[in-house]
């Protein structure tokens, strides 16, 4: 069935839900009389968990837990999605299908109107229709969230079959399905809608210009070193023209420390140290609220104060958007274990790539969601009541993204890297380890368990700039002879350019009646297609002679389907070491072919499908051969065992 999941949400029912909730939390409980479930299927992910590097340190003796499991059942690589991009990979994985299909092609789709970069993962819709009265604008309707991933995924199999399934953080689980037990991962937006935003604080003028997922406030002391502030939230539900909601922040000097209020928060805090999760307030009707929580880092103390803020998460205890299935189990889970990140995307890597957090601030929060989710996975097992539960783990993807530096001698920034950023990849395999074996520990005899990864990981060296090359090759025209374009394609004149990238691996031609500057009709694009095929499969890296590309894929071969109507006309197959850089994937159009990757986020997977499998491994031995990651879903959607 081709259906996206939608739900609805009130912006304004925070106070209604704190009435429910005690309500809600009654019927649930008199709802779970079914006996407890003794033959469990659990697939514990690790996103980005690589198979030579597993091998390494399992042959190393570092990895006890993953030895064990493999001498149970069997350690392999498993074949990933084609673009590897977490998204589509645990799409395939939830689905069993194809992007063809499901519809998640690329992290970043584009608006064929504005040719502008979208998220392609949910999409939130606010009310549309609204009451004017009092200067206000009373809306007269709820939104709408929607997950692109269409399908069923195999958790919805399960209870299909009469089974029950708990999922925890699975990426493209926003909104949450209504199953037994769900709560959403990648995709889950903080409290301004965005993938991330945080805030930096400084008493010097912005550390850099501020890019999409970041502010910067420049902040004055009084002759006391006295600050007042403002930390920035979400629209006014009510005049949503107007400025956003806010909040009051206070600092003041408080000896080698600086004291912070902020919220609900009188703190003191050193250099390099953060805060346990504040809740902020953003009244904008008599009592009414919009309630979030952030954590916040000391930077730097007085004189030249700087105060990291991070992303204004959604409180888990007055959700303004749906978390989890049933509604209350988010704030069930704070209940029983306090304040936890709920973005879909919480560890904090692009701060760090952007140099406004430390290393050591970046693993502390790392430590943080692990955690988190920790609790959130063992609660679930102890409970005993799904015949399937899944759980999915990030932390292994983020930490070899922005630590591949430590462990690739080839790396630019290798010699710059202390002993720390050395281990960090070791580090959170080790943690695997531990989580691996803490399941272990919580499972009966008759419980059978996957471990999966998404897929691997590759060195990230050199950034290919796809739109220049289009450019050189006559395909991609610039607005009156300049030479080079901003993100967003802002430049480019759409009458005279046949194809553009946007995204991780996608390149689109300029087609007409599809985009609204579209030039291509059909049979030219055949020919278009099929040209950039042959010549950008040869191209080399001018520095070194090196091939930049493993395989370059026709859309149409590859997404038979076409579901949403997304699929890219072409997707790169880089070699490992490359990879588009971060202008391609904002529809930038710089004026160098290929850069050195000068940055932290050092390691990457958004390249040939081949360079980079995952790795399954399993406590019993398969009856049938699993392949590929699209091959979990027919296993875990069959298995009912216990129902009843
Ligand atoms: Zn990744």
């Amino acid at each position: 069935m081709m259906t996206a999941a939608r739900r609805r949400f009130c912006t304004m029912s925070g106070h209604l839900r704190r009435l429910i909730l005690p309500v809600f939390f009654l019927l649930a409980s008199c709802g779970q009389s079914k006996p407890p479930v003794d033959q469990r299927l659990i697939i514990l992910g690790f996103d980005g968990m690589d198979p030579v590097l597993l091998r390494q340190w399992m042959d190393a003796g570092s990895l006890p837990n993953f030895q064990k499991l493999a001498a149970m059942g069997g350690f392999q690589s498993l074949a990933t999605s084609n673009p590897p991009q977490s998204p589509v990979a645990w799409s395939d994985f939830a689905t069993g299908t194809g992007p063809g299909e499901h519809g998640i092609y690329d992290f970043l789709r584009r608006d064929p109107v504005s040719y502008l970069p979208d998220f392609s993962i949910s999409r939130v819709i606010p009310p549309q229709r609204f009451l004017s009265l009092f200067g206000m604008k009373l809306p007269m309707e709820d939104g709408e969230i929607i997950n692109r991933r269409l399908g069923t995924p195999f958790w919805s199999m399960v209870e299909n079959n009469g089974g029950r399934s708990t999922v925890l953080r699975v990426p493209v689980t926003f909104p949450p399905d209504p199953i037994h037990r769900m709560m959403a991962g990648m995709g889950v937006p903080d409290l301004l809608g965005t993938q991330g935003t945080y805030t930096i604080y400084s008493t010097r003028p912005p550390v850099s210009s501020t890019s999409s997922g970041s502010r910067s406030v420049r902040m004055r002391p009084d002759s006391t070193g006295h600050i007042a502030s403002l930390l920035e939230g979400p629209t006014h539900p009510l005049k949503p023209d107007g400025p956003p909601l806010s909040s009051q922040l206070l600092l003041d000097p408080a000896g080698e420390k600086v004291r912070i209020r902020l919220g609900d928060a009188d703190i003191q805090l050193s250099e390099g140290e953060w805060s346990d999760w504040i809740t902020v307030n953003f009244d904008y009707f008599g009592p009414a609220s919009v309630s979030g929580i952030v954590r916040v880092y000391l930077l730097s103390s007085y004189p030249r104060v700087q105060l990291y803020v991070s992303p204004i998460n959604i409180d888990p205890r007055e959700p303004v958007v749906p978390l989890s299935y049933p509604a209350g189990y988010a704030a069930e889970l704070e209940a029983r274990f306090g304040l936890y990140h709920t973005i879909g995307m919480p560890e904090e890597t692009w701060s760090l790539n952007e140099g406004h957090l430390t290393d050591h601030a970046f693993l502390e929060v790392v430590q943080t969601t692990l955690k988190e989710q920790e609790d959130q996975f063992y609660d679930a097992l102890e409970r005993h009541d799904s015949d399937v539960v899944v759980s999915v783990f990030v932390q292994t993807d983020r930490v070899s993204h922005m630590f591949y530096r430590g462990i690739d001698p080839l790396h630019p920034l290798y010699t710059d890297t202390d002993d720390q950023a050395r281990d960090a990849i070791h580090w959170i395999y080790r943690e695997a380890d531990r989580v691996l074996g803490e399941t272990m520990q919580r499972m009966n005899p008759d419980d059978s368990l996957i471990v999966l990864s998404d897929h691997g990981f590759a060195p990230f060296r050199r950034a290919v700039n796809v739109n220049r090359w289009l450019a050189d090759q006559g395909l991609l025209a610039l607005e009156n002879g300049k030479l080079e374009s901003t993100a967003g394609f802002a430049s480019v004149d759409w009458s005279r350019t046949r194809a553009y990238a946007l995204g991780l691996n996608s390149l689109y031609i300029n087609r007409s009646g599809r985009e609204a500057g579209g030039i291509v009709g059909e049979a030219e694009a055949a020919r278009i297609k099929q040209q950039i095929i042959a010549s950008l499969s040869q191209l080399q890296d001018p520095q070194t002679g090196e091939a930049v590309i493993r395989e370059v894929f026709d859309g149409a071969v590859l997404y038979p389907g076409n579901a949403n109507g997304d699929a890219p006309d072409i997707i790169i197959g880089y070699e490992a070491a490359f990879r588009a850089s971060w202008h391609t994937t904002l529809g930038g159009v710089p004026a160098s072919l290929i850069d050195d990757n000068n940055s932290k986020w050092s390691g990457d997977h958004c390249i040939s499908p081949e360079a980079v499998p995952g790795v399954l491994l399993t406590s019993f031995k398969l009856n049938a051969p699993i392949d590929s990651i699209r091959g979990i879903a027919a296993y875990a959607g069959q298995y009912r065992k216990n129902s009843r």
